[in-house]
């Protein structure tokens, strides 16, 4: 089921992907039989990749006599497997430093995964459990299902957060799974999955996003989990924000205790382990650009949890909910002062405006002689247009392959990229064929006209530039950007609601065949099921067989107790039911205090043993909820396929008269058709 939900989010084209080249090292590794050298290459294409490769296969853990130089090095000494799974980790980090959840505070997000990143690598040494680098990883990635749901439903999420910010991560994980039928843990699973991550990746992320706080008395699970449950405790009190709510560093204070217990340790020991973590945490901030608390130490956290979660007692006693119940993931603050503050989520689950007709257009003029740069910007401006110049073309291509300008303005003659093969430069790349690129040529240069079209500038304009002309011709441009502005607007909205219609088309199918009450499948179902059971059985001759069952003088429960608490009966008889029976089976409610289980690959006899491990655990047990403490029975009838049988209906018909003789007989009884068919025969 998830997996089909995950593909629709995927069609919205919004999913969190590795970039550039940790996607290029994805589709290289998809198969088993890529080349070493294909994939250093890769790696060597991104220096600041190659810079980070370096540093972890030269971190302690691998350190040798003699540092790892180049990439085919490190690729040997961490081992090509890792090297692939940490160039997808790192390459996510640098696409998504930033989206369009308002209520989701992207920096700090990448800030915890960090710090749980190098905790989860220092217990897996510490520890002696897989190797430092996988946890490593999936410390990174362990809650990139939040960040996913955030990307591909941002308003909605943003209120699922604004919902959530005084309640257990627990209710947030609900939240989700009501709302996208899909909650993060099982997205991240999908995403680790989809990208070719090792299963046992998946499972322990997914596993620890489930429970998420450290219980007390704790002690750590020597697997990947478990150091995962350590891990996001530790990295949270890390990269939390000073200004988080007392109730927060209440908390926080709290879980650093439990770690500490978890892993057995004393106070001074734990605090220099802590310590290092802190080091090893800024500095890959500082190499991954995530944002970290450079002055931080123990001392000041331990201060924190003092100081500020002291302050908890007295916050909680007016408010219902403002003690006990752990808030989500608090702010850590950035290394620099951020550039936009996450805004309080406040956001409703309308569409956020994107349309940008007002947001400002950016030109960047690349023109090597400063006076005509000068004279070229000076006028730009004055129009209104964000302008960003720059003297010289290769710095220009950087610039505008790292700022995205919407408009460039080029001229043709520079020394060492002229105007035009800078245009062909940008054309290359995916960004640079967005452009809008107007050349600036000296006069009467027809040829250079014509070939400046084939290699693909927009338009041109001749020198001396007149003001007027230039408005004219940006102008033009400005036209073109708006109106890719609003394609692009109303591409995003579409893939979105594509999303969202297979989300609801989904839940709604999975409505239309749920039980409400019981949350078992219903009637609808249960007959859909069987219709393709029946076929199979006629087609590979495996045995199927029906226990009907039925819950004894149920009327007397209502007439006794009322309605509501015999909803709230069934509700129990329900719960009893689906845990007597094995995974391989189904049981539906097909009417009101009737069940039926669907028993595939399983003959009548057989099916004697379920039906007698349902009887008694519902006789054996006394039924004890609120407003209700009796005895409550039921009676089964079941019946097996035989080929003399038309269709499922007649199996239905024979384990309803099976079902028909237990309730004669006594009830709390099973009975199997067989059984009254040698009856029957007997008579
Ligand atoms: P028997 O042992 O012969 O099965 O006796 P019974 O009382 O269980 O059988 P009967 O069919 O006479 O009564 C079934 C009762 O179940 C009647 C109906 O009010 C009740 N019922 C059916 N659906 C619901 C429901 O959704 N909620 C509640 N509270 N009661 C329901
Ligand atoms: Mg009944
Ligand atoms: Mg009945």
């Amino acid at each position: 089921m998830e997996e089909t939900i995950f593909e629709e989010l995927r069609a919205s084209g919004n999913l969190p992907t590795p970039a550039g080249v940790g996607m290029k090292i994805l589709q290289l590794t998809r198969t088993d039989d890529y080349e070493l050298d294909e994939m250093g290459h890769a790696i060597m294409t991104d220096s600041s990749l190659t810079g980070r490769i370096l540093k972890l296969a030269n971190s302690a853990a691998h350190a040798k006599a003699r540092p790892a130089t180049t990439v085919s090095e490190s690729i040997l000494r961490l081992g090509s497997s890792t090297v692939r799974d940490l160039c997808l980790a790192f390459s996510l980090v640098s696409e998504r430093s930033a989206g369009s959840c308002t209520a989701f505070d992207y920096e700090g997000y990448w800030s915890t995964s960090l710090a749980r990143a190098v905790v989860a690598q220092a217990l897996s040494g510490r520890l002696g459990v897989g190797k430092p680098e996988e946890a490593y990883i999936c410390g990174l990635l362990g809650d990139v299902g939040r960040l996913a749901l955030a990307s591909v439903f941002p308003d909605e999420y943003a209120a699922i957060l604004s919902e959530c910010l005084n309640q257990s991560p627990m209710s947030c994980l609900a939240k989700e799974k009501e709302r996208f039928n899909i909650d993060h843990g099982q997205v991240a699973k999908c995403i680790l999955q989809d990208w070719g991550l090792p299963e046992t990746f998946a499972e322990a992320i997914q596993q620890s996003a489930t429970q998420r706080l450290l219980e007390g008395g704790e002690k750590v699970e020597h697997s990947l989990s478990g150091i995962l449950r350590v891990s996001e405790a530790l990295g949270e009190i890390l990269a939390a924000d000073e200004t988080a709510s007392p109730t927060v560093w209440k908390r926080l204070g709290v879980q650093f205790e439990r770690a500490r217990n978890a892993l057995d340790m004393g106070h001074k020991p734990f605090e220099a382990f802590v310590d290092g973590c802190i080091g090893e945490w800024i500095n890959w901030g500082d190499s991954l650009d995530v944002g970290t608390h450079p002055q931080r130490r123990v001392v000041d956290l331990l201060r924190l949890v003092e100081e500020r979660g002291g302050e908890a007692e007295d916050e909680a006693k007016p408010g219902p909910n403002s003690m006990s119940t752990p808030a989500p993931t608090p702010k850590p603050a950035p290394k620099t002062a951020p550039k936009t503050a996450p805004q309080t989520a406040t956001a409703g689950v309308q569409l956020r405006s994107m349309d940008s007709d007002e947001e400002q257009v950016h030109i960047l003029v690349i023109d090597d002689d400063p006076v005509s740069m000068k004279v070229l910007e000076m006028q730009l401006k004055k129009q209104g247009y964000k302008v960003t110049s720059c003297a010289n073309s290769p710095q220009g291509l950087k610039i505008a392959l790292e700022t995205c300008p919407d408009i460039v303005v080029a001229d043709w003659q520079m020394p060492e990229m002229d105007g035009m093969d800078l245009c062909r430069s940008l054309r290359r790349s995916e960004l640079g064929r967005r452009m809008y690129f107007l050349l600036v040529t000296g006069k009467g240069e027809k040829d250079v006209i014509v070939n400046a079209f084939d290699a693909g500038v927009d338009d041109f304009i001749t020198k001396p530039v007149l003001p007027e002309v230039l408005s004219a011709r940006v102008k033009g441009g400005v036209r073109l950007v708006r109106l890719q502005r609003r394609v692009d607007h109303d591409n995003r909205i579409m893939k979105r609601q594509v999303a969202e219609l297979g989300v609801l088309t989904r839940k709604l199918r999975a409505t239309s065949l749920t039980d409400p009450l019981t949350e078992l499948p219903n009637r609808r179902y249960a007959m859909k099921r069987l219709e393709s059971e029946w076929s199979s059985t006629l087609r590979t001759g495996r045995d199927l067989s029906l226990v009907m069952i039925d819950i004894d003088h149920f009327k007397s429960v209502n007439d006794d107790y009322g309605h509501d608490v015999g909803d709230a009966v069934l509700k129990e008889a329900a719960r009893r039911l689906k845990a007597a029976i094995r995974t391989s089976d189904e049981v539906c409610r097909i009417g009101g205090e009737e069940f039926l289980l669907i028993c595939k690959n399983t003959a009548e006899d057989e099916c004697s043993v379920v039906a007698e491990r349902i009887r008694s655990s519902m006789a054996d047990e006394r039924m004890v909820i609120p407003g209700f403490d009796r005895d409550l029975t039921v009676s089964l009838g079941i019946a097996g396929y035989e080929p003399k049988l038309k269709s499922f209906n007649q199996l239905i018909k024979l384990a309803d008269e099976a079902l028909y003789a237990a309730k004669e007989g006594g009830r709390n009884r099973y009975i199997c058709s067989a059984d009254l068919d040698s009856r029957n025969e007997a008579a």
